[in-house]
């Protein structure tokens, strides 16, 4: 069977065709611009030259139209025709506290999702609009939804609730949920196979390091805590998100910037950072070459993201009690490897010592920790395609 993943965002539809029989990607692309001028379709089939198509799209069901279009051409596409898709599988951002597993859509699964809104207002209405484009166009296969929050719906209450009244839980289900969740999902799954241990007795610390980042504690195949919250705004220093402050600032700076709300939400979520506390780039490669060029500021704010991550390991270490791996993901954990050196620096007490020259290189598989390290250390590239791939062809079948 062929199965499509989709990623739809607000403006952009990522996705990538498997062959389930062997779990190779025949081809992959995204579309971007969706809805703005300017929409572009970049499609890369495996083994032929990559394609790039420029097409005004007023929404995300032209976008889809052309993604099938392009999927079945003679000349570039990978199908003969859209009957051999068996199923589509979507990623979709929140599934609040519903959904444990990813699940074949139907109406129900279609309101949980638009229920979410309200706490996922970025990331599910364009999941949505993904979900019902596809359905339009491919009516008779099954959809399925795969959430990022689901691996992590097995914290317990001690580390998903926040120390506010309790009736806030119940009436807005305000809680921790955690993101990234098939990320975290799956590399934990390679580490304990990279260990020879079943999973469910491994003690395994990720570090999704992205351009958005959270960590996860995982203990006995259960995920025990997340860095990510409420929202992806929780935790970590990202590239544009503030990560944990204290929330006191929010009013002060509301007051100070004279921004409301809406405002606020997108100053945290966009304006700082690595990219506000650098003034350089959110992308960490500029500001590694800025603090390497003597940046005082690049310097500080690398060092803040540093000693944010270490803190976490340690709280995951003790929550945990003990560690067989940290497993280093995503753009920055698969690729910096001066990232990966210096959080990891001075953390022998816990048992983490890196060997610097294995640890030289980039979107690998392979264990960087010097050999008398008690804690070993992964570098695993992410394959959250692959996950929803899985999980899409598994409830195909009925499994
Ligand atoms: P992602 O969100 O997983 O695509 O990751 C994007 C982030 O990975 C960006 O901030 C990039 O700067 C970062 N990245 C990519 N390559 C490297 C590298 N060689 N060293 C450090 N960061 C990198």
């Amino acid at each position: 069977m062929k199965v499509l993943v989709v990623n739809a965002g607000s403006s952009s539809i990522k996705y990538q065709v498997f062959d389930m029989t062997n779990e190779n990607v025949l081809a992959k692309g995204l579309v971007d611009r969706v809805g703005i001028p300017g929409t572009t379709l970049e499609h890369k089939p495996a083994g032929k030259d990559e394609v790039v198509i420029k097409r005004d799209l007023p929404d995300h069901t032209a976008g889809m139209k052309l993604v099938l279009e392009v999927l079945t051409n003679e000349e570039y596409g990978v199908i003969k025709s859209m009957d051999e898709i068996g199923a589509v599988g979507h990623r979709v951002v929140h599934g609040g506290e519903n959904f444990a597993e990813s699940v074949v859509i139907d109406d129900h699964v279609k309101k949980v999702i638009k229920d979410c809104f309200d706490i996922a207002p970025l990331h599910n209405p364009p999941n949505l609009m993904g979900i019902e484009a596809c359905q339009a166009l491919m009516p008779n296969v099954p959809h399925v939804a795969v959430f990022d929050t689901a691996f992590h719906q097995t914290m317990d209450p001690a580390n998903f609730l926040y120390a506010l009244p309790y009736e806030v839980y119940e009436k807005y289900h305000v809680r921790r949920y955690g993101f990234h969740g098939t990320s975290h999902y799956y590399v934990s799954h390679r580490a304990a196979e990279m260990l020879g241990k079943p999973y469910e007795e491994c003690k395994i610390v990720t570090l999704h390091l992205g351009n958005g980042a959270s960590m996860a504690a995982i203990k006995n195949g259960r995920v025990v805590d997340t860095s990510m919250g409420f929202t992806p705004l929780e935790g970590l220093v990202m590239g544009t998100r503030s990560g944990d402050i204290d929330p006191a600032i929010v009013f002060f700076l509301m007051e100070k910037l004279g921004m409301n709300t809406q405002e606020a939400n997108n100053y945290f979520n966009k304006k700082c950072g690595m990219l506000g506390l650098s003034g350089v780039s959110n992308d960490l490669r500029d500001i590694l070459e800025a603090a390497k060029s003597g940046n005082e500021r690049a310097k500080i704010a690398l060092e803040v993201y540093y000693n944010r991550v270490k803190g976490y390991i340690g709280n995951y270490i003790a929550k945990l009690n003990g560690c067989d791996c940290l497993v280093f993901t995503a753009g920055v954990g698969e690729n910096g490897y001066d990232v990966r050196e210096n959080i990891c620096k001075d953390l022998d007490y816990l048992g983490i010592k890196i060997d610097p020259e294995k640890n030289k290189v980039r979107g690998k598989e392979v264990d960087v920790a010097a050999e008398d390290s008690k804690v070993r250390i992964f570098v695993i590239p992410t394959n959250e395609e692959l996950v929803i791939a899985r999980d899409t062809y598994r409830l195909a079948q009925g499994k």
